[in-house]
């Protein structure tokens, strides 16, 4: 799959999951229960899990003790910014015009959601026999359906100067036109149960949030770019997934077992913090090592103390941490670092921040430059712009509770956080080279 079928088949954090899964499924990757007892493991075993449908971790482990050669990890994050659907969404507005109740989720470039064709895609759950047990449904509802028209520039001269957007007032979708007779309420969970093929009664809630649903595209005169949503960070969850498939790992490799366990975790919730039980910030992550690394211990049977084994596993680890970067861009140079300029199609970058925003140390930093000089990959470095403070990411945060040696990057991209951003064809495959270096070299 490419990354613009993914993309296109992801519009949200769970339908990104559940494109992961059919990917890991297809490529013979087995999912198990976190709530069930750790299955026996061997090597070569290619196993996966999630925590609430909406963040996965896939292992492929070696034959090697985990304690001797800990894991070759590659994270990435799931979720994007969007609005999400606030309950008893709809207003009912004079002539029958129906809008919904959103909230912001995350750090989204706001005045980029005006004008575009939208839609829903989330997760709902339905009831069953069984009160903490409800049935989860994915929904996504391919067709354009909602609206968030922008104001005529006549009612607002000073528009092109800069407008100060309300969240609540200026960015609710029109989802269309009833007769005013009637009541509004109730008319999403209809379309909800229209769409799942149940009643709405069955509905008990739901995690819904809006979508762009033009496709994500190649622009440019030699195609050179890819303009989509979410490429943040779905780029580095496509290349992390293709990296552990071994899609551009020799064939013979593949088939062997390898001594080193890698892994690929896919977090939830960066764009908000990434404190919960399914983001960067939870001990989730911890806790299923220290289970694998008992269940390969009872596999090998070695009798050493698994806590032991667990703490060398970490010391005896390498994270790359992937998440996008800013890439320098042609209209407002001055806002970059002035002596490092990383391009679109320059390869990955290595993000370092001495406020240590980014996880990414000397060390951590010449050991995926090697990676990537191994790998025959260009890679750049990015700094903020001294009076400017950047983003932050997920390898700090996983490393509170995982001291993992390793890396902060991301491919370079234009308009973070816009509902388009804007990427290279090239450092996708530059960057999905790398990874496979990392992970099978
Ligand atoms: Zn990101």
């Amino acid at each position: 799959m490419n990354l613009i079928e993914f993309l296109n088949a992801s519009p949200v954090n769970y339908l990104a999951v559940a494109t992961l899964e059919e990917q890991l499924q297809a490529a013979g990757f087995h999912k198990f229960d976190p709530a069930m007892p750790m299955p026996d493991v061997k090597p070569g075993d290619k196993l996966y899990v999630t925590k609430n449908d909406s963040s996965l971790y896939a292992f492929r482990l070696g034959s090697k003790p985990l304690g001797e050669s800990g894991i070759r990890l590659i994270c990435a994050h799931c979720d994007s910014p969007t609005f999400r659907i606030k309950p008893n969404p709809e207003i009912l507005m004079e002539k029958g015009f129906v809008k919904l109740n959103t909230e912001i989720y995350g750090g989204a470039i706001m005045s980029t959601w005006f004008d575009r064709p939208l839609s829903l895609a989330g997760r709902v759950m339905l009831r069953t026999s069984d009160p903490l047990h409800p049935q989860t449904r994915l929904l996504h509802i391919k067709e354009p359906i909602l609206i968030i028209p922008n104001l005529a520039i006549h009612f607002n001269r000073q528009v092109n100067d800069g407008v100060k957007l309300s969240k609540q007032k200026d960015m609710l979708p029109i989802l269309g036109v009833i007769d005013d007779q009637l009541s509004a309420n109730g008319l999403l969970l209809n379309l909800i149960a229209y769409h799942l093929d149940v009643t709405a009664d069955d509905i008990l809630d739901f995690d819904l949030y809006l979508y762009d649903t033009t496709p994500a595209c190649e622009v440019g005169l030699q195609k050179e770019f890819i303009s989509a949503g979410r490429l943040d960070d779905l780029s580095m969850v496509h290349a992390g997934l293709q990296a552990l498939l071994g899609t551009v790992v020799e064939g013979t490799k593949t088939k062997e077992v390898q001594q080193q366990t890698m892994v690929l975790a896919i977090f939830d919730n960066e764009e908000t913090g990434s404190g919960t039980k399914q983001g960067a910030g939870s001990p989730f992550l911890s806790q299923l090592l220290q289970r694998l690394v008992n269940a390969q211990n009872k596999m090998l049977g070695l009798v050493s103390d698994q806590y032991d084994d667990f703490y060398r596993m970490i010391e005896n680890s390498f994270m790359v941490s992937a998440d996008n970067a800013h890439a320098w861009h042609p209209n407002y140079g001055e806002k970059m670092d002035p002596t490092n300029h990383p391009v679109l199609g320059g390869g990955p970058i290595i993000k370092v921040n001495a406020a240590q925003k980014y996880a990414t140390d000397a060390d951590g930093a010449a050991v995926f430059g090697e990676i990537c000089r191994r790998a025959g990959v260009p890679y750049q470095r990015f700094v903020n712009h001294s009076d400017i403070a950047g983003g932050s990411t997920l390898g700090n945060i996983l490393t509170s509770s995982l001291p993992f040696r390793g890396v902060d990057m991301g491919n370079g991209v234009w308009g973070m956080h816009s509902i388009r951003e804007t990427g290279s064809v090239k450092d996708q495959e530059y960057v999905i080279k790398a990874f496979s270096e990392f992970l099978w070299g």
